[in-house]
């Protein structure tokens, strides 16, 4: 255990730590794309180019099998599926092949050059911010889709040959439970988010992804906040301007045998559904701020209830506390919270602490894959801490 203890502390901090603000919102709401500072996308942005026929059957547009294949819940969203076919029909018009290099969502050569014109003209003329936002989702969440097809596992969002998926164990999460993973688009299918390990494990009904911006997403998530009510929803984020309680405070009092009525399914009334916000720091401001403005058309109030994780407990599952656990990564969160809730008399039969290992678990593979990758490509993880130093 203090090996696997070591492993994730070591890797947390080398691995985790430098993902770093991919671009900063401007004040004035802009979502435009700015560069990116991640060893992965940079070292994968030196493999060759894919092309986005390798998997193109017939028309190769997104059917809703591939869309959920790669862990999504909802419909696919009109506006990713009108944006894969403007891609497509510009693809034909000016002769130029899509393809692309990084880390599977970024354009390349001629085509990115007559795209990058189109998607701006469009961006600009969109009237307000919502649409803007709303654009600026889908854009990313085709291109990543377009990019990683052929590329990565959709399971385990890996490259084919780093496929973790044999190495992770499905585990039953407590049904009284609900995450939700609220991804930046940015996120997505990004070989070194951790949020995806969660449905990995226990499936996309108790672990659900929500993409930020993307609203056939964000419909199905609050149509469930709906229903659980205000009491029953609640966000990990523990920003020092929003008010937080404790898990203790939060969910300490009241006996077990209020939970015993709890549907043994996850989208009963009764569930308690936690948010992990999954995007990069600066991101989840942004983040933050939408479910909060949501929470007032919702609810009437502009607040989202928050809790925050004690390092303490989570030092007692032997996971090594972070100098801020805000900057650590969302399966990190997760562990903390199961860990927390599972010290809680009322929690305790749940078996909470053994779900907890199981995405410790998943968390550690995780790693080995990357560092794996990272030391096949001939980079040094020395040099990697060196440099997330240098960035952080
Ligand atoms: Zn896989």
């Amino acid at each position: 255990m203090l090996a696997t203890t070591n492993t994730i502390s070591k890797a947390l901090s080398f691995t985790f730590k430098f993902c770093l603000p991919p671009y900063i919102l401007s004040s004035d709401k802009t979502y435009m794309e700015s560069p990116r500072r991640n060893l992965l996308t940079s070292s994968a942005s030196r493999s060759p180019p894919r092309e986005a026929s390798i998997e193109d059957t017939g028309d190769g547009f997104i059917t809703l099998q591939e869309w959920q294949g790669w862990g999504a819940v909802s419909p696919l969203p009109a506006m990713v599926k009108q944006i894969v076919e403007d891609l497509k029909a510009l693809e034909k018009n000016i002769d130029a092949q899509m393809n692309f290099g990084g880390n599977g969502g970024k354009l390349q050569g001629d085509f990115k050059i007559q795209e990058d014109k189109k998607h701006r003209a469009t961006y600009q003329a969109l009237g307000d911010s919502e649409k803007k936002l709303q654009f600026f989702s889908a854009r990313q969440i085709a291109c990543r889709l377009l990019g990683s097809r052929g590329y990565l596992c959709h399971m385990c969002w890996l490259a084919m040959e780093d496929c973790m998926c044999s190495k992770v164990k499905h585990c039953t999460l407590w049904p009284g439970i609900r995450f939700w993973l609220y991804m930046h688009p940015k996120d997505f299918l990004r070989q070194n988010n951790t949020g995806k390990l969660l449905w990995q494990i226990f499936g996309v009904q108790a672990a659900t992804l929500c993409l930020f911006g993307i609203a056939e997403d964000e419909e199905i998530m609050w149509d469930a906040f709906r229903r659980a009510g205000k009491s029953r929803v609640w966000c990990l984020y523990p920003n020092k301007n929003a008010v937080t309680m404790s898990v203790q405070d939060t969910l300490g009092h009241g006996s077990s045998e209020e939970l015993e009525c709890m549907p043994m399914m996850t989208d009963g009334d009764k569930t308690l559904n936690f948010v992990l916000i999954d995007g990069t720091w600066s991101n989840s401001a942004a983040m933050f701020s939408r479910l909060k403005e949501k929470a007032k058309t919702v609810w009437g109030e502009e607040s989202i209830p928050c809790i925050s994780l004690n390092m303490a407990a989570s030092e007692m599952h032997k996971l090594r506390p972070q100098p801020s656990w805000d900057r650590t990564c969302t399966a990190a969160a997760a562990i903390g919270l199961l860990s927390e809730l599972h010290l809680l008399p009322k929690f305790s039969s749940y078996g909470l602490d053994k779900q907890a290992e199981g995405v410790e678990h998943a968390l550690v593979v995780l790693l080995e894959a990357l560092t794996t990758r990272r030391l096949r490509m001939g980079r040094s993880i020395t040099r990697k801490v060196r440099h997330n130093r240098d960035i952080c």
